[in-house]
């Protein structure tokens, strides 16, 4: 059985991200979609509302499993019996910063390949950064989010 973890913070999880799951689950029998959030750093969601995001936004969607994890990648790869990281590439910045993660993860962890995935272009430009400025400042960030998110609800949730 071939699985990858697609690991991220996704804060929140935006069309880019379900892009990049649906073409490595082309790749793999199952994608483990992992919420990596470091204990003492908040975020703009917590761990626990991102993932129910993810779960409504993969919402009929087969061999995808989403979870969270603290500490390093390729340890949770390794719980997880997983020999692949998935990360997706924007722009030739997420590739230089993205290269040598997966230098350090490759030699703590030579069994672990990293595969990097393209954004498709029409999602290039999305990023979970962008989603939370509008969200901050009252927009509507409904044109980045997969379709059955209903924002609003979740921006509650914080309060
Ligand atoms: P991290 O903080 O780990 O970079 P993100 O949630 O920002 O977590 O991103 C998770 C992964 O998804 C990263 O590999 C990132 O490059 C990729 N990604 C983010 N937005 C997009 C997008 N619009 N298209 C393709 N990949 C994306």
């Amino acid at each position: 059985m071939r699985t990858a973890i697609f690991p991220g913070s996704f804060d929140p999880f935006t069309l880019g991200h379900l892009d990049v799951l649906k073409s490595a689950l082309n790749l793999f029998d199952k994608v483990i979609v992992a919420v990596g959030y470091n204990s003492t750093k908040g975020g703009f969601f917590t761990p626990e509302i991102r993932v129910e995001i993810i779960r409504k936004a993969i919402d009929g969607m087969e061999n995808v499993e989403v979870c969270s994890y603290t500490g390093l990648t390729v340890d949770f790869c390794r719980e997880k019996r997983a020999n692949c990281i998935i990360r997706g590439l924007r722009t030739t910045t997420d590739f230089e910063l993205e290269s040598v993660i997966a230098q350090a993860n490759r030699k703590m962890a030579p069994e672990i390949l990293c595969i990097f995935i393209p954004a498709g272009h029409e999602y290039s430009f999305i990023s979970s950064t962008v989603v939370r400025d509008v969200l901050i400042n009252g927009g509507d960030a409904k044109c980045f989010l997969p379709k059955n998110i209903d924002i609003n609800y979740y921006l509650q949730l914080r309060s």
